[in-house]
């Protein structure tokens, strides 16, 4: 696309923005599977290491693929924000997450965040971070009164980390308010944005410091490579501190998953319109059945966060969750029953997935801790999928009994 040309549309941004004419004329950037690359002479190969000459010098460090779904996910983060950015893409969120963690804290700091949080985001916190001297305070975000108490009587807390929506109660904290407050007490923010993506929610126009996600879920939306991403404004500290840290601890991604990610990605806006279309009609289904006692969809005005939700994010997303009234035994028959709608962990695929939590991922986690974060016994979490919505209701139908 010729750099003039200035996009108005999202849907446009996802399909144009980060390419780059591939010296082959190939129509699509080709999978660059080369672990390293060459210099025509050692003069060159010193002005590449030197950084006086652009180029790739081994795919740890960069590759033409992954640069691709870097530049493209960060022009959409900033899509008409008019702020600058850098995005880095990694194996997985998690290795996101904890470049992230381990380029901006160090011993003695802590993070302070909202209880209702990825299950892996919250073991690193709680297990793995505080044998390095991190220590994380896990508080309700959504009481700003109470975050800034704790703000004001801890200035070892450097770091609020956001997930809104967040998984797998979709609770939603405010942005800009928890934004605002970091400032007042200098600490850097960041949010992960994997459940609302670009489409429908820009934390950068709050002045987020950092965003990460999981491309596994919406961004590739197939469900065909685990990646994750992290973009930052500080570009200085990205170029360095953060680039030197996302190289030595080695959490690339590769070029084949890069690729699938940025072929997912061009179909980002119609795939999330239909989510959130969907979703919105599976809710409503959901909340009149008289098997379910609640449904979780900040889309509804029922959910105690709808009001945050519609105040920073464009429409509500594909994720939900709802709880039968009869628990544990209703869940995993209900699970059983299904005949379309796919049983399985992850989210974020065209595909309609539910999951168990109770029987499936929190099945070893004692009934009173899981309760604590709102995973029930007859909680199902589910991302709608693109499908014919008739049909995701005439599956639910005949699995609720
Ligand atoms: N953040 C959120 C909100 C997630 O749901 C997940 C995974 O489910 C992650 C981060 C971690 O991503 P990954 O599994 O790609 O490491």
């Amino acid at each position: 696309m010729d750099k003039s040309f200035s996009l108005q549309g999202f849907g446009s941004a996802a399909i144009h923005s980060g390419h780059q004419q591939d010296p082959m004329y190939a129509h699509q950037t080709p999978v660059y599977a080369s672990s390293t690359y060459v210099y025509d002479t050692a003069e060159q190969g010193m002005r590449r290491f030197s950084g006086e000459e652009p180029g790739y010098i081994y795919s740890r460090w960069g590759n033409p693929t992954i640069a691709e779904a870097e530049r493209k996910i960060t022009a959409l983060e900033t899509f008409r924000l008019n702020i600058e950015a850098k995005g880095l893409l990694h194996a997985s969120g998690m290795a996101a997450i904890s470049t992230l963690f381990l380029s901006t804290l160090k011993a003695g700091d802590k993070i302070i965040s909202h209880y209702s949080l990825y299950g892996g985001s919250d073991e690193l916190m709680d297990k793995l971070l505080p044998e390095y001297g991190i220590s994380s305070e896990i508080i309700d975000l959504r009481d700003l009164n109470k975050t800034e108490e704790t703000l004001k009587n801890d200035r070892s807390i450097k770091l609020m980390y956001l997930e809104t929506p967040a998984n797998p109660t979709i609770q939603c904290v405010d942005i800009e308010e928890l934004t605002k407050l970091a400032r007042k007490y200098n600490l850097i923010v960041a949010c992960d944005n994997t459940f609302a993506t670009p489409y429908l929610q820009q934390p950068f126009k709050y002045g987020v410091d950092y965003i990460v996600h999981s491309t596994t879920k919406f961004l590739n939306g197939h469900g065909t490579a685990i990646g994750g991403i992290l973009v930052g404004t500080d570009i200085e500290f990205m170029r360095t501190k953060m680039t030197k840290s996302h190289r030595l601890l080695g959490g690339n991604s590769n070029p084949f998953d890069a690729f699938l990610l940025t072929q997912g990605i061009k179909t980002l806006e119609i795939r999330m319109q239909r989510h959130c279309s969907n979703a919105m009609q599976v809710a409503k289904y959901l909340e009149d059945h008289a098997a379910v006692a609640r449904v979780n969809y900040e889309g509804l005005p029922s959910h105690p966060d709808h009001a945050i939700a519609m105040k920073q994010m464009r429409n509500a997303g594909g994720m939900l969750s709802f709880e039968l009234k009869s628990g544990l035994q209703a869940g995993i028959d209900f699970m059983n029953r299904l005949k379309m709608c796919v049983r399985t962990v992850s989210l974020g695929t065209v595909d309609t997935l539910l999951s168990h939590p109770a029987s499936m991922t929190h099945y070893s986690v004692p009934k009173e801790q899981r309760e604590r974060y709102g995973i029930t016994d007859g909680l199902i979490r589910m991302n709608v999928g693109i499908e014919n919505v008739e049909d995701i209701i005439n599956d639910l139908e005949q699995a609720l009994g």
